[in-house]
């Protein structure tokens, strides 16, 4: 049989094909297009299969890359997609949104070589999607039902994987979440251009058909207390991902037409489900005809630019203190944003809001970089006189985010914190300070990825299994 792998040197790498930028920007569609069956074979061909995987060693989930590489240039796509959801819960999701080139591609050493990364992200959507067309993907079907029952906060991808991994199991499993979808950042965060929503609705539907009991519109802490959801449950899972915005001060600072980024973007997706969202129609959450100044240099100041551009915005400029090499966001994105218009006032610093009734503008005072401080990061300095105002009639702010206070808000002082208010939980079994109860995701790690929810997700699904059947019948399984 001819060698089916190895063809990097014959073999350009070549992405899924880009939607030209003017067709975009009129809709919240995906921006690639499905790989063709021969082309996905072709570009998995490129992998070298090394001996030591460093693309599989940096993903965070130890995908068998070049086992299903192999599999699909092989056209054996099923054997593929059984390795490949064997280690991830959701890998259509990923394949899309990971930061592949700081994970699995980022690693890929025919890189090194010049040749260009195999493209790992694209092969595993292709393969997964193609599972959900052909069927491939099973229903959740227990292999024996168990008394124990699971409770689980905040339906994002963090709780979702455990949710998962404990149905199969067999256990009865809640989520709850205040939203009135599931999904969490998947579903209300990241923009459709980014994930269409019906590839996390149809996982959602999944799990439901499959036994997950969701419970939406309920807030913990407010609705039922944390301390009942621990009595009603053999073990709870804590996954309320990390909400707090960071904000802006200076004068002005409270002006109306100066907003928060995900309220901002969750607004922009109920939209997408064709819910009628009155911020939207009154206009203070809609961006249409109006300059928008966006500040903030990450992942959420990217997809807010580009969610402005759909809407009709007539400007769109992103505001950042750093330049475009410190920036924290994907370059793919500040790509992806330029060609669709976006302009970038990098090494510039918000200082204040001009306005009365509403803001009219920011005032700004551009940068340079400084030495670098403690962490080895140079430090922006601003350039005395440089002081200048940048017209605005919407302003978002994506800073960050930061936890909750849950121990506050939910009334127990046993759930231990770090200093910067997350939950302090094991790194392997992510059991917190109180007995039973364990936690994952953003709420733990910060403000991080999906892939690493997953992950936490799987690994205390696996953690819970063991304390509640006992460590003896996880050896024997
Ligand atoms: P979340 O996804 O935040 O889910 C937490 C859930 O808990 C929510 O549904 C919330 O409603 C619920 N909840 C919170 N408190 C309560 C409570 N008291 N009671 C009931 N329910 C509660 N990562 C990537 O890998 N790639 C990307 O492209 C990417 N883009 C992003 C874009 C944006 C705009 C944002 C904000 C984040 C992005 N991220 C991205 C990060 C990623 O979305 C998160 O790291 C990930 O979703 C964290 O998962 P989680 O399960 O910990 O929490
Ligand atoms: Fe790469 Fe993410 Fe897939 Fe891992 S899960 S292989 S990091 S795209
Ligand atoms: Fe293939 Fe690149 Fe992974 Fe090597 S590092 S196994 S070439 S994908």
């Amino acid at each position: 049989m001819p060698q089916k792998m190895l063809k990097f040197v014959d073999v350009a790498r070549d992405m899924p094909q880009k939607r030209a930028a003017e067709e975009r920007r009129e809709d919240f569609g995906e921006i690639y297009r499905q790989y063709a069956d021969e082309k996905a074979k072709e570009q998995a061909s490129r992998c070298s299969q090394c001996g030591v995987p460093y693309c599989q060693t940096h993903c965070p989930l130890h995908n068998n890359i070049p086992d299903w590489l192999k599999m699909t240039a092989e056209d054996r796509l099923e054997e593929a997609y059984a390795i490949s959801q064997a280690t991830n819960t959701f890998p259509e999701i990923c394949g899309r949104i990971c930061p592949q080139d700081r994970l699995c591609e980022g690693n890929c050493v025919i890189e090194q070589s010049g040749h260009g990364t195999v493209t790992i992200g694209s092969v595993e959507k292709y393969i997964t999607d193609t599972a959900w067309e052909k069927g491939w993907v099973k229903p959740i079907v227990p292999a024996q039902e168990r008394d124990a029952s699971v409770g689980i906060i905040g339906a994002g991808p963090g709780g979702l994987a455990a949710a998962d991994f404990l149905r199969r199991r067999g256990y009865k499993v809640t989520v709850y979440d205040r939203y009135d979808r599931s999904g969490g950042l998947l579903t209300y965060g990241i923009p459709g251009f980014k994930l269409e929503k019906d590839v996390v609705m149809r996982r959602n539907k999944q799990l439901e058909e499959g036994g997950v009991k969701f419970v939406l519109n309920c807030n913990v802490g407010e609705d039922i207390t944390f301390a009942d959801l621990r009595a009603k449950h053999d073990a709870v899972l804590i996954a309320t991902g990390v909400y707090k915005s960071r904000d802006l001060g200076g004068p002005g600072a409270g002006l109306p037409g100066i907003v928060k980024a995900l309220d901002y973007l969750t607004v922009s997706n109920k939209l997408s489900f064709g819910d009628s969202v009155p911020e939207y129609e009154d206009g203070s959450l809609n961006a249409s005809g109006k300059k928008v100044v966006v500040i903030g240099g990450g992942d959420t100041a990217m997809d807010c630019v580009r969610t402005a551009i759909r809407q009709g915005a007539t400007s769109v400029k992103c505001m950042y203190r750093r330049d475009r090499a410190n920036m924290p966001g994907s370059q793919r994105e500040v790509q992806n944003a330029e060609e669709e218009g976006v302009s970038f006032q990098w090494l510039t610093a918000p200082r204040g809001f001009t306005g009365d009734a509403a803001v009219t503008g920011v005032k700004a005072i551009k940068m340079r970089l400084g030495p670098p401080d403690a962490t080895g990061r140079q430090a922006p300095e601003e350039i005395e006189g440089s002081d200048y105002t940048e017209d605005a009639d919407l302003v978002i702010k994506a800073l960050g985010f930061e936890p909750e206070e849950l121990p506050k808000l939910w009334g127990e002082d046993g759930l231990e914190v770090t200093r910067w208010g997350t939950i302090k939980a094991d790194h392997l079994t992510h059991k917190t300070a109180l007995p039973g109860v364990y936690a994952v995701g953003d709420i733990v790690r910060g403000a991080s990825l999906v892939v690493w929810a997953i992950r936490d997700g799987r690994e205390a699904a696996d953690a819970i299994h063991a304390e509640l059947s006992g460590a003896a019948a996880v050896a024997a399984e």
